[in-house]
């Protein structure tokens, strides 16, 4: 008699689950981009879906495969060309089966011997992008748990770099300078350390909503005049509201005059590092200490999976010094292949695998044509808004990122776009958000998927001049 443990463990019921599944999600995705399938978000209030939970965990024990189907079911799917929301990538297919393999494998990382494979796979992946980026062989990096989790890594080595904080605690008010327009994450990491308000100078934009690099100057000596030490500035690239690069040339020359750390966020857009038609968008990133790119953003892998890429190597082993014996023989060694030495994460997940699988089976082409696609595409899209009298762009986008609002003589615009929005999200045939620029609310879609084509923006257009109408009446 096999015990309960036993039976969990069969191999035989995992081949017949496991083939099951993949039929399941492999029809799924013939449905999903496909378009046969009209619903790319299946909205329910948080109450209503909780309700429906709760009643199937009331029945106990029941068909995982009936689960799982429930899951895809209830989820939003990304795969579908109409999705067109926040900035998470459809997985590549491939890179979703390296995903359920180093599920089982489960590998951690911290310590070589427990990541045989993607500590190595992982210095790989992190010279590929180090060299794309256009940093010499000190360059070296790591993978980690998010952008957010990778810019709280970055802002501490950045401290590490220029003070003894580590050691000794806070002794000055430290300070980052940063666009208004930077991510919350890295306001949200200045307050973890320990910075407050003051220490988040925040630096106005332009009207293409970059950061005003002839302010910098000002805003640091304002700054330093009120006592703070400023330690880094961060170049955002690109925005996430709009998709807007900063000046990272301008940025790093002010950063080199006045000694500061250079970071460039480029969880989103850094992706441009594979194109040669829009790597323009990204001149000085070489000059950056430290850059962030998500591979499940623009690059296709699950998340989360981001790289933090160091143009010193060394600097990353000045972030986290502490001692854990019975982790690491020698405390104080530079081994690359030890990556909890480097990250915040003690067990991580085999995320080098997924990117690998991507690159294996794809070559690194995918990655260039994913990039130009969406990016070309953002293009066309504001092409259409521009060519429709009654829509108005936000302004000209530099990505994949297109804020755009329909205009109406009577109605208060704000509420009236909220209003399709909101619609939009009930009817769940598009997904797309929303962002506040200034005081006005425009409607916001980032284009992820490779399979979204011109017809489904158009029909995007359509559904939103159709619901303006509905709800202005
Ligand atoms: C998405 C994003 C982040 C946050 O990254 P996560 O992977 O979602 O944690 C940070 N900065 C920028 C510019 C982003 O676009």
């Amino acid at each position: 008699m096999e015990s309960p443990l036993q039976k969990a463990f069969s191999s035989d019921s995992f081949r017949q689950q496991a083939h099951t599944l993949v039929d399941l999600l492999a029809d799924y995705l013939e449905q999903v981009q496909s378009g046969s399938l009209e619903t790319v978000i299946p909205y329910k209030d948080p109450e209503e879906n909780l309700t429906f939970w709760q009643e199937d965990y009331e029945q106990g024990q029941g068909d995982v495969t009936e689960f799982f189907r429930k899951t895809i079911n209830h989820s939003i799917h990304l795969h579908h060309p109409r999705y067109m929301g926040h900035q998470v990538t459809p997985p590549v297919p491939v890179s979703a089966l390296a995903g359920m393999l180093t599920g089982l494998l489960n590998n951690g990382m911290a310590v070589y011997e427990m990541g045989l494979v993607s500590n190595p796979l992982e210095r790989i992946l992190s010279e590929l992008l180090a060299q794309k980026i256009g940093f010499d062989n000190h360059a070296n990096g790591l993978l980690t748990s998010g952008g957010t989790l990778a810019n709280l890594t970055a802002l501490l080595a950045a401290r590490a770099a220029k003070t003894d904080v580590w050691e000794n605690g806070n002794t000055e008010h430290l300070a980052v300078m940063v666009s208004e327009e930077a991510h919350y994450c890295i306001d949200r990491a200045a307050r973890i350390m320990g910075m407050g308000s003051e220490g988040i100078i925040k630096v106005p934009t332009n009207e293409r909503l970059q950061i005003r690099t002839n302010l910098l100057e000002q805003y640091y000596q304002e700054a330093t005049d009120k006592g703070l030490q400023v330690i880094a500035i961060v170049g955002s690239a690109c925005s996430t509201s709009t998709g807007s690069y900063d000046d990272l040339e301008a940025i790093a020359a002010f950063a080199q005059k006045h000694q500061l750390w250079f970071h460039a966020d480029g969880a989103h857009g850094g992706a441009v590092v594979f194109s040669d038609r829009y790597k323009h968008l990204i001149k000085g990133m070489n000059q950056a200490d430290s850059v962030v790119i998500d591979w499940h953003k623009m690059l296709m892998a699950p998340a989360l999976t981001t790289a933090l890429i160091f143009k010193r190597g060394d600097d990353a082993f000045k972030t986290f010094q502490q001692k854990a014996q019975y982790l690491w023989a020698n405390q104080h060694s530079k081994d690359w292949f030890n990556s909890g030495k480097r990250t915040f994460e003690c067990t991580k997940l085999m995320m080098s695998v997924k990117v690998y699988a991507i690159l294996k089976a794809h070559g690194e082409q995918i990655f260039t044509d994913n990039v130009e696609y969406l990016y070309d595409l953002g293009k066309t899209f504001a092409t259409l808004v521009k060519a429709r009298p009654n829509f108005e762009l936000a302004l000209e986008p530099e990505s994949n990122i297109v804020c755009f609002r329909l205009l109406h003589e009577s109605a208060s615009l704000n509420e009236l776009n909220a209003n399709i929005r909101k619609r939009i999200l009930e009817e769940g045939k598009f997904y797309i958000v929303q962002t506040t620029l200034g005081d006005k609310l425009y409607l916001r879609v980032s284009i992820m998927n490779p399979l979204t084509t011109e017809t489904d923006l158009v029909a995007l257009l359509d559904e939103v001049e159709r619901l303006g109408k509905v709800v202005a009446s």
